[in-house]
C-alpha cells in the first residue's frame, strides 16, 4: 500500500465516512432508515465540528498550533498502537461473562432505558476509580492534560485506557443482562455524546445549553470536570445522564464566578507530547522508588493521586473540601 493510499484511509476512518461512501456506492438508501443507517450518518458529526471549530478559530485570528498539536499527536499514536485491543477486550468480556448474566435482555425502548442506567453506573465505576487510584489516573491523566477545551481534546487518551475502561464498562452491563447489540448501540450514543461535551467555547460559547442543562450532562458540566478549580476537581463523572453523580455526591455545576481553568494540577512541560503521555507514569514511578517500605510502595499505587506516606496529602477531595470550607465561611 503506497502512502497516499494510506492517508486516504486514515482520513476515511478519521470522519468515520466508510459506511456513507459504501451506501453511495450501493445507491440503496433505504438502509440509511435502519439503526445502523443512523449510526452510518451520524459518526462523521463530530469530526465534521472539529474541523468546523478549526476553520471558525482560523477565521478569527484565534487558532493556536499548541492547542491542538498534543491531542492530534495522541490521536495518530493511539491509530497505530491500540486499534484493535479495545474491540478484542470487549469480545473477550462478553464471551467470559455473558453465561453469568443475571437475565436476558432484549433490543427494546424499555430494556433500552434499564441498558443506559447500568451502563452510565458502569461509566461512573470506571472513571471515578480512574480518578481515585494512582495507577488508573497514569492512564485517564492524559485526557486531561490539554489546557484547552476543544473537540481534538475527545481523541487524547493513553492507548492502554480505552481497553481497561472497556473491560470495566463490558463486563459490569453484561453481568447485569444488557444484551450485546443493545450495548454496541448505547456505546455509540455513548460515544457521539462523549465526544461532543467536549466541544469548545468557539462553536458553543455557553455549554449549558438552556433547559437540557437540568436533565443530562452538557458540556458545561464536562468542562467543570477537566478544570483544576479546587472546586471543581474530581467532579461529574458521568457522560450523558447524571443520575449517579447527583447519587453519589460528585455533582458540580459551573459557577459563574469561577472560571475554568482547565489542566491538571501537576506543573508540566508544555508542549511536550512525551510529558502530556507519560508524565504521571513517571511521577509514580519516583513516589514508588522513594516511598519507605513495600506498604508504602504498594499505597502509592493505589491510593489517590495526591496521597503521601508522609500524611501529607494533597488530594482532590482535600483540596476540595479546604475550599468550601474556606468560603462557605470567610
Ligand atoms: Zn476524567
Ligand atoms: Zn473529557
Amino acid at each position: 500500500m503506497n502512502i497516499v493510499q494510506i492517508l486516504l484511509e486514515e482520513i476515511i476512518g478519521f470522519f468515520g465516512v466508510e459506511g456513507l461512501i459504501k451506501v453511495f456506492q450501493s445507491g440503496d438508501y433505504s438502509s440509511l432508515l435502519t439503526l445502523n443507517g443512523i449510526q452510518t450518518v451520524l459518526s462523521p458529526v463530530i469530526p465534521l465540528i472539529l474541523i468546523l471549530e478549526i476553520i471558525r478559530a482560523l477565521l478569527h485570528r484565534r487558532f493556536k498550533v499548541g492547542e491542538y498539536k498534543l491531542t492530534f499527536l495522541t490521536h495518530v499514536f493511539n491509530r497505530f498502537v491500540s486499534r484493535f485491543v479495545t474491540i478484542a477486550a470487549v469480545a473477550f468480556c462478553i464471551g467470559i461473562f455473558e453465561p453469568w448474566a443475571v437475565f436476558k435482555s432484549t433490543f427494546t425502548w424499555y430494556w433500552l432505558i434499564y441498558g443506559y442506567i447500568v451502563w452510565e453506573f458502569a461509566h461512573y465505576i470506571y472513571h471515578y476509580l480512574a480518578h481515585k487510584v494512582r495507577l488508573f489516573w497514569c492512564l485517564h491523566s492524559t485526557h486531561h492534560a490539554p489546557e484547552n477545551m476543544n473537540l481534538s481534546v475527545t481523541y487524547a487518551h493513553f492507548f492502554l485506557e480505552a481497553p481497561y475502561a472497556d473491560v470495566i464498562r463490558t463486563s459490569i452491563c453484561i453481568l447485569a443482562g444488557v444484551n450485546p447489540p443493545l450495548l454496541f448501540f448505547i456505546m455509540f450514543v455513548d460515544g457521539t455524546w462523549g465526544a461532543f461535551i467536549h466541544v469548545g467555547e468557539n462553536i458553543v460559547k455557553d455549554g449549558r445549553i438552556g433547559f437540557l442543562n437540568h436533565i443530562i450532562l452538557t458540556p458545561s458540566h464536562h468542562r467543570v470536570h477537566h478544570a483544576r478549580n479546587p472546586l471543581y476537581m474530581d467532579t461529574n463523572f458521568c457522560n450523558l445522564l447524571n443520575i449517579w453523580d447527583r447519587a453519589f455526591g460528585t455533582f458540580q455545576p459551573e459557577e459563574e464566578q469561577v472560571v475554568i481553568e482547565y489542566g491538571i494540577t501537576r506543573p508540566m512541560n508544555r508542549g511536550s507530547f512525551l510529558d502530556m503521555y507519560f508524565g504521571e507514569i513517571a511521577a509514580l514511578w519516583r513516589d514508588v522508588k522513594n516511598g519507605p517500605g513495600l506498604k508504602n510502595k504498594m499505597l502509592y499505587l493505589v491510593m489517590p493521586p495526591g496521597w503521601s506516606h508522609t500524611g501529607e496529602h494533597k488530594t482532590a477531595k482535600l483540596i476540595r473540601s479546604e475550599f468550601r470550607k474556606r468560603n462557605l465561611n470567610p
